[in-house]
Parts: structure tokens; sequence; C-alpha cells
């Protein structure tokens, strides 16, 4: 999947989120009914113009295809009702249209069974959280830099088992010499 986000709302959550939408459908299907690598997931923001309640998500999808778009709130999404709204629009993909679709999850939904989304909230918080600014103090790293950082830390993780070897190392030279005395004497005595 290739998401597509112009928003500030957090990438790897609403990934999470379709992914988890899609692995749950696919067991009502089956495994390889349609290919989620895919798909171009687009997430733009809502237009404040538009005369909807606050807590709206709408999407668009192509009947068949592999391309959805989310439309969120600026200040404000439910995770269940962006739930909905990604199960809703990936079933366009699948090739449902309402009609059929009526008898599954929009159904579910309006007769208030905001309950089968509860899974979201579970595992993806109440609300979706916007992403984390870059705090004021970390500078922005270089590729290079990055690597160069990476390095350090391997190398951190690598130093103790080094000096732990080289202890060992030494403790059993130190007895490995004791033995070899005694039994160098033990020649001698004879
Ligand atoms: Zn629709």
């Amino acid at each position: 999947m290739r998401l597509i986000n112009s928003t500030n709302y957090d990438g790897r959550t609403i990934r999470g989120i379709i992914t988890s939408v899609f692995r749950r459908y696919e067991k009502l299907e089956h495994k390889g009914f349609y290919d989620l690598d895919m798909l171009r997931a687009y997430v733009v923001y809502r237009r404040t113009a538009e005369n909807l309640p606050f807590w709206t998500v709408t999407g668009e999808a192509f009947l068949k295809g592999h391309y959805i778009k989310l439309f969120l709130d600026k200040s404000y999404v439910d995770v269940r009702t962006l739930a909905y709204v990604i199960e809703h629009e990936l079933e366009h993909c699948f090739g449902y249209q309402h009609r059929k679709m009526a008898k599954i999850t929009s159904a579910r939904w309006e007769n208030g069974y905001r309950s089968n989304y509860d899974w979201a909230a579970e595992d993806y918080g109440e609300m979706l959280n916007p992403r984390k600014p870059r705090t004021a103090g970390s500078p922005v790293l270089s590729l290079q830099e990055r690597r160069y950082q990476r390095l350090c830390e391997r190398e951190k993780k690598w130093v103790p088992k080094y000096n732990r070897a080289k202890n060992a190392l030494a403790k059993i030279r130190e007895k490995k010499r004791y033995y070899e005395k005694q039994m160098a004497a033990k020649g001698k005595g004879k």
C-alpha cells in the first residue's frame, strides 16, 4: 500500500487501521481476494466550508480499483468513524456498490453498531493523534550523520561483549597456567 498523507495526522496509525480493516475483511473472504499492496490511499483535510458535523470522515474510491481517498477534519478524527469509512471505501475497491453494501457495513453503522469498531479504538485510541512535531532541541540529521550515529550505537552494544570475552579469556588462561605449573612441578618431582 502506498499512503499519500498530506495531513498532520500520524500516517503510521492510518496505515495500521487500513491494514487491520483489510485483514479483518480478508477473513470473511479468502486470502488473496484483493491485493492490498496495489492500493494507493490518499489522506487529505476536508474543506471546512463543507457543512458537515465536525466528526464526519468522508471518502471516495474507485469501484474495483486500487484507490481510496479519505477526507479528515483538521482538528478531530474519531477512530471508529475512520475505520468504518475505510471499510466502506475498501468495499468499493472490492467491487461492492451501495445496494449490496447496505447489508454489511453501512447498515451496521446506521443501526448504531458503533461497537463493531471498538477494536480500532482499542488498538489505535479514540482519536487520531497529530504527528509529533519535531522537538526544537533535536537537530535534523543528514542520512550520513544518521548512519554514523547508528554505527556508534552498534559499537556501544559490542564493547561490553568484547570486554566480557576478554575477561573470560584472561580467567581461563590464568587457571590454565595454574594447572600447567602444577603439572610441571609434578613432572620434576618424579
Ligand atoms: Zn460509498
